[in-house]
């Protein structure tokens, strides 16, 4: 009842850009830790999201806000404590090079702000993104966002560049060598690069993790240009390391972070060299009003302290590899051809079978609706929707990750009944 009443209210008052997840939405009752209830009190648990990173509700969380909002709550034209000491707090978790932050308010504001400073720093406005990527919604960051607006709508001033597959030994000198092709293809068109922005975890060409990005990152340098870390999704503990840029042995010159910065409340950030900032503030102004405000800079703290303690980066080693272990041990014993890949507590569940990309994208959205029937809510990303992607919160107990593994296995049971009774 409920449901079609919020469906059709939706319909009627949402602009037509929005997408609800499932055949049949999840209408939501309450969060708390890693569970969604609905209205009817079915308890989900979500693996899908990664801005809780501490998890739903987080009493902490919400007294902190609280005390700030009933404090005073406004902006960086002022002097005000606790933005000040949250930012000095944030840089001191970076290397030395990175040492000052540009406050804004989503992932898309964050890269917008990077592109910006990077073309005034370089002189250059070219940059080069992978084939799948994935950088927001901005005019200028949905143009270096080929999984968004297409190949043939991405900027002229854009290159998407191939991803080297997961499992190739010389991942990072192909990688080098596409950018180094990617350059002059800019230079030929009258861009030449300015910057390269690199999701650290390549969430949206399929989640890879590639060993080391040391030659690459040289080939950036040798354009010209500037390396910038998308940690959107990739920061604050996500893959094992407090940023995903360290797991590949390489220091960016601008990162952004964004969605689990501050578990919730509307906050993202620009880190990179003061020099940098200062030059580009020079000659432009940035203020973004909602940016930087204390109630979200005492959200962001209190997910600094869980990272700076080590829990974050733990639980995603730990449970990482213990979700990972045993989503590989139900694939080995399935004819469904799969494989599963991690960064940390990011994982991918690979429906392969590139050949027949629609085959791969089929089973991966299967999955994604079965797993809703087990109440585990997870989605799909990578080149072709291909990869059963997992991101749960960095709280995340092993009874509840053996949960997600445990439904994973039902689903992909159906799915081989499903696809014998369709003589696949
Ligand atoms: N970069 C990456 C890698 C992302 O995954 C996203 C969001 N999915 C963004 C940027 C944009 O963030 P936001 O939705 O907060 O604008």
């Amino acid at each position: 009842m409920i449901k079609e009443f919020l469906e059709q209210t939706r319909e009627r008052v949402l602009g037509g850009t929005y997408r609800t997840f499932y055949s049949s939405p999840l209408v939501v009752g309450s969060a708390s830790g890693c569970t969604i209830t609905d209205v009817e009190g079915a308890e989900y648990l979500d693996a899908y999201n990664n801005v809780p990173v501490i998890g739903h509700s987080s009493p902490e969380i919400a007294e902190a806000v609280n005390r700030q909002l009933l404090r005073a709550n406004t902006h960086t034209r002022y002097l005000d404590r606790p933005v000040i000491d949250y930012a000095d707090q944030l840089v001191s978790v970076f290397p030395d090079r990175l040492e000052s932050v540009v406050f804004a308010c989503s992932g898309s504001e964050a890269n917008d702000l990077a592109l910006r400073v990077a073309a005034h720093a370089a002189g250059r406005d070219g940059v080069i993104v992978t084939r799948h990527a994935y950088h927001g919604t901005t005019r200028s960051v949905a143009e270096i966002s080929p999984s968004l607006v297409g190949l043939d709508e991405i900027g002229e001033h854009v290159e998407a560049i191939d991803v080297p597959g997961w499992d190739e030994p010389e991942f990072d000198a192909q990688f080098a060598a596409a950018i180094r092709q990617g350059g002059i293809r800019l230079e030929r068109r009258g861009h030449p690069c300015g910057a390269v922005v690199l999701d650290s975890a390549l969430t949206s060409d399929g989640i890879v993790q590639p060993r080391s990005l040391v030659a690459t990152v040289e080939a950036i340098h040798k354009l010209g240009a500037m390396y910038i870390a998308d940690e959107v999704q990739s920061g604050f503990g996500r893959t094992g390391s407090a940023w995903g840029f360290e797991r590949l042995h390489v220091v960016p010159d601008l990162v952004t972070l964004g969605k689990p910065m501050a578990n919730g409340m509307p906050m993202s950030a620009v880190i990179g060299p003061r020099d940098v900032f200062a030059a580009f503030g020079e000659s432009q102004r940035y203020f973004n009003t909602f940016a930087g405000t204390a109630a979200s800079a005492a959200a962001a703290g209190v997910v600094l302290s869980a990272l700076e303690s080590g829990a974050l980066t733990e639980r995603a080693r730990s449970g990482g590899a213990r979700l990972t272990a045993q989503l590989a041990e139900i694939i080995g014993e399935s004819e469904v051809p799969a494989r599963v890949r991690h960064n940390g507590l990011m994982l991918g569940v690979d429906f392969l079978d590139r050949s027949e990309s629609n085959t791969a994208r089929r089973r991966a959205s299967f999955i994604v609706e079965e797993l809703y029937r087990e109440r585990v809510l997870v989605s799909t990303t990578g080149p072709c929707a291909n990869v059963v992607k997992l991101r749960p919160p960095l709280t995340i107990s092993d009874e509840e990750l053996d949960s997600i593994a445990r439904g994973f296995g039902v689903a992909l049971q159906r799915l081989e009944i499903a696809e014998r009774s369709h003589g696949e």
